[in-house]
């Protein structure tokens, strides 16, 4: 007989693989090419009261264009909370789905565009709203924490939102009250924040492509060519890497971990959409990405493919044609939602680990 509780997660990461072949790239620019739509968007975001808010794993020229035209370049919770702090109409969310859904969340009442709304997450797609509802009313006694990184009516159903950032924090101040944790979707995260807070945690089984892809044995390989290098590493990545690492830590978190360490050499662990922003936070320093699978056998190679859907022309597109571009949240998913996202911002701030830092 079939055994459903593998056999469902593994149709699942079938359909993720196939998605990730799919996800369409942007076609390649001359600079000229460039340069006109830069010129353009830069007079559309003006003429619609619209501000860029850009996440560290798209191409560097977006994030630059951002950070050109007044807009933020982050990682997922602090783009929502710029988001709805800033005084624009519009929002326009460059990155993956569930980043424009928590945008609107925080901001009903403004227009959240995206450049494709097909860009998916993995972490996402694994953990479909109905069946994730019904492992919570399996569990019952549990509280219900989620990762930042899931639908809108996943968030509905969850007790708290956390990010990579304030996860460990939000755990232990769970733990400290007595409660057992149902956590999802990502499961090396999960069991990086059981085994750091020792809390009770019941793990849902998803995995971000691209940080499952890190391997221990070619980082191993890496740090024997580069002796003197510190390795910095994504906690969405499995144990044995993770257990290599000087430093660990949420994107931000690990751009600062980058400008404060006194190697010359880092080796990274996450989307290497990242060096962007840890090149202008740690200049002079030398960045390695950590190796993925067998060291060059790779399926996403250290780069999200549905980040990578967002360029410069569907960008222009979301501005001049909004239809099919705009963000719709249901009002009641919004309202639920929103929930366990203001108790973790509330806490967050209470304990000093507010994602709305000061604009950098
Ligand atoms: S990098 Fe991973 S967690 Fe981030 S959007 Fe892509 S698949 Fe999701």
């Amino acid at each position: 007989m079939t055994d459903l509780s593998t056999e469902i997660p593994r149709l699942r990461d079938a359909v993720i693989q196939r998605l990730v072949a799919q996800a369409p790239q942007p076609a390649p620019l001359t600079p000229e090419q460039r340069e006109a739509l830069r010129e353009r968007i830069k007079a559309e975001l003006k003429a619609r009261d619209a501000v860029l808010v850009v996440h560290f794993y798209v191409d560097a020229e977006l994030q630059k264009l951002a950070e050109e035209t007044g807009g933020r370049v982050s990682d997922s919770l602090d783009m929502a909370d710029f988001g709805s702090r800033h005084a624009a109409k519009t929002l326009v969310v460059v990155g993956v789905r569930f980043m424009g859904e928590t945008a609107k969340i925080l901001s009903p009442e403004k227009t959240v565009l995206m450049p494709t709304l097909g860009a998916e997450c993995s972490l996402d797609l694994g953990c479909p709203a109905d069946e994730f509802a019904a492992f919570c009313e399996q569990h019952s006694e549990r509280t219900v924490v989620v990762y930042a990184n899931t639908s809108a009516a996943v968030k509905a159903r969850a007790d708290w939102v956390v990010t990579s950032s304030n996860a460990l924090a939000i755990v232990n101040h769970l733990k400290a009250k007595g409660e057992k944790i149902l956590w999802a979707p990502d499961r090396h995260l999960g069991r990086y924040i059981q085994e750091q807070t020792d809390a009770d945690m019941l793990l849902w089984q998803g995995e971000c492509v691209v940080h499952d892809e890190f391997s221990a044995e070619g980082l191993r390989e890496l740090m024997r060519e580069h002796p003197e290098a510190e390795v910095l590493v994504h906690p969405e990545s499995p144990k044995g890497v993770v257990e290599l690492a000087q430093y660990v830590g949420s994107t931000s978190q690990l751009i600062k971990a980058a400008s404060q360490s006194q190697a010359a050499t880092l080796i990274v662990a996450t989307d290497r959409g990242i060096f962007y922003k840890m090149q202008q936070a740690a200049p002079g320093k030398t960045l390695i990405a950590a190796p993925t699978l067998n060291r060059g056998t790779c399926s996403v190679c250290a780069h999200c493919p549905w980040m990578a859907m967002n360029g410069l022309q569907n960008l222009l597109d979301a501005l001049e044609h909004p239809a099919g571009h705009e963000i719709g949240v249901d009002a009641s998913i919004i309202e639920r939602a929103r929930l366990p996202i203001d108790r973790m911002l509330a806490l967050s701030r209470e304990l000093g680990i507010v994602a709305g830092k000061p604009k950098d």
